[in-house]
């Protein structure tokens, strides 16, 4: 370009960055660092989006919204809010997939971490010569687990541990737990990093693992956002399968159910070649309309005849991974028929197909694209996620599943039910999980009109209710309290050290205020 343009363009933003800054200077009740005022917004249309989330039911509005450029710009912020004698409030926000305005920052400011990702990719893969010996990507918070799909297994490459669904942010999910059907085997998200760099609420910059600011490494796992900001994470790689034989398993039975998951995921370690890779489960319930999508045509009648007989049917779902080069299809035939073969399911009721390995995890986007196309994705979600000890499945099934969401005949969306194995999980991290071996993941994953989701929610302290009253000690996942004395019994033993981690890394509780920890919502 002639050097007029450029000349042209940079007076041009020079003009729009002094118009921004008289902008937003004006109307925030503090005067904002030079370097990151033209990085605040606060249009109409940018403030009702950060004060909304997958939820559509908490509507909180905060300040201005920060479109970061770099950690700079955040750690600025961060630095800027500490030095007010009265400190705003500042909520990273990733895909704002929350549903309780977690990611929501009332009168504060929000971070728009996706910004981060705008000037060019922030995946990056190492194969072969990796420091460590081992493969692993260097991914940026704000990327989707989509993406990093994506950019690993262009190089044959895979994390091993994953949410159901991939549109999610990377240090959304690292700041709850990130839980699917690998984690029996693999541990969650968090326990599959080996480093992160953290933005703290001081508005220090920190890179950190095990062995290097271990404190601050097990406090931003699972910590919702209550910590720092974690701007990349550093994810184990391992070869990438190509294929998945994907099975589903009816059942009539609770205990034949929960029996047969626990029996899959007691593996031995020494012997993983025929371990299953993915272990889940849900209902199908006696209520309309019932998705058999994923069922033949043919089979539908017969299925649908069933559930109606029986009114809740349990689903085991199953994976087997595998790489066309080096296994069959009948080698993987044959080990998921001897993985079966002691199992007490309905035996004309097994369905299975053969996908491939990107189409098996990204399978509830297909839901996504689905429910879009019918208007029925961006409703309310009173969403509810607890963990739930075995010792107590068996009450819970006839408790809940039985005798509320069966009774009620409310339920709308899915219900998952799946076990996973306690010693996969580092209790070192914030996250909080029932003192048992084993527990069980039970959501409740309701879709309900703009006007309807109390309905759901009254239900669902109807379910926390129960538990308490049968002295079932759940804990919740993605957790919802609205007081402190709440928050107190959910991490339980943890809690003090939670505390003392708050004050360490930031003590004038500046960071993520929707979870309603330190703060008020
Ligand atoms: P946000 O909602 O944007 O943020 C969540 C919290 O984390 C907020 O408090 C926010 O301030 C904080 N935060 C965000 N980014 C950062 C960061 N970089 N550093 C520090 N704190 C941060 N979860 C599972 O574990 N398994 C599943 O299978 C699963 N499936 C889901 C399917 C759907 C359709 C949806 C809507 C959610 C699902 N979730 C699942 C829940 C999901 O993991 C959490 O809601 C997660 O927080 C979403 O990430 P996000 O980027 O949208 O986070």
């Amino acid at each position: 370009y002639p050097k007029y343009v450029h000349l042209n363009l940079l007076s041009t933003c020079l003009v729009v960055s002094i118009i921004c800054t008289i902008a937003v200077s004006h109307s925030l009740p503090w005067q904002p660092p030079q370097e990151i005022a033209n990085k605040l917004h606060q249009g109409p249309e940018t403030l009702t989006q950060a004060s909304d989330d997958y939820g559509h039911i908490i509507h909180q509005s905060p300040l201005a919204v920060l479109d970061p450029s770099s950690n700079f710009d955040i750690a600025s912020l961060i630095n800027f809010s500490n030095s007010l004698p009265i400190p705003f409030t500042i909520s990273p926000r990733g895909q704002a997939h929350s549903v309780q305005g977690q990611a929501m920052a009332t009168n504060g400011v929000v971070v728009n971490m996706t910004e981060l990702g705008k000037n060019g990719s922030r995946i990056v893969v190492y194969e072969k010569k990796a420091p460590l010996g081992k493969f692993y990507a260097d991914v940026g918070g704000e990327q989707l687990w989509i993406d990093v799909l994506h950019a690993t297994l262009e190089r044959g490459l895979t994390p091993v541990s994953w949410t159901d669904y991939l549109f999610l942010s990377v240090g959304g999910t690292l700041s709850n737990a990130g839980i699917s059907g690998q984690s029996f085997r693999f541990g969650p998200q968090i326990t599959n990093v080996h480093e992160i760099d953290v933005v703290t609420g001081k508005g220090e910059f920190f890179t950190c693992s095990s062995e290097k600011n271990s404190e601050l490494f097990y406090s931003a796992l699972g910590g919702l956002g209550q910590f720092g900001i974690i701007t990349r994470a550093r994810i184990p790689l391992q070869t990438a399968p190509t294929r998945v034989k994907w099975i589903r398993l009816l059942y009539n039975n609770f205990s034949a159910f929960s029996g047969d998951q626990e029996h899959l995921i007691t593996f031995d370690e020494r012997k993983r070649k025929n371990a299953p890779n993915y272990i889940e489960g849900f209902l199908l319930l006696n209520q309309q309309p019932l998705d058999l999508s994923f069922y033949p045509v043919i089979d539908h009648t017969r299925i649908s005849s069933l559930v109606t007989k029986e009114g809740i049917i349990y689903i085991l779902e199953l994976a087997k991974y595998y790489n066309d080069d080096d296994r069959t299809k009948e080698t993987v035939e044959q080990e998921a028929q001897q993985l079966m073969k002691d199992l007490n399911f309905i035996p004309e009721f097994l369905f299975e197909k053969d996908v491939s390995y990107e189409e098996f995890l990204n399978r509830v986007h297909e839901d996504e694209l689905f429910l879009r196309s019918q208007g029925l994705w961006d409703l309310s979600h009173p969403w509810l996620n607890i963990f739930v000890p075995k010792s107590r499945i068996s009450d819970f099934d006839s408790g809940v599943f039985r005798n509320i969401i069966l009774k009620q005949n409310l339920t709308a969306g899915v219900v998952l039910v799946y076990p996973m194995n306690r010693s996969k999980w580092d209790n070192r991290m914030s996250a909080v999980t029932p003192d048992e071996d084993v527990f069980y993941v039970v959501g409740f994953l309701h879709t309900s009109g703009f006007d309807e989701w109390q309905t759901f929610d009254v239900q669902n302290k109807e379910i926390l209710q129960f538990c308490d009253n049968a002295g079932i000690e759940i804990r919740q996942y993605l957790p919802q309290y609205t007081t402190q004395e709440e928050w107190m019994k959910h991490f339980g033993p943890k809690w003090k050290n939670f505390q003392e981690r708050k004050d360490q890394f930031d003590p004038k509780h500046i960071l993520s205020p929707g979870q309603g920890i330190f703060n008020e919502n």
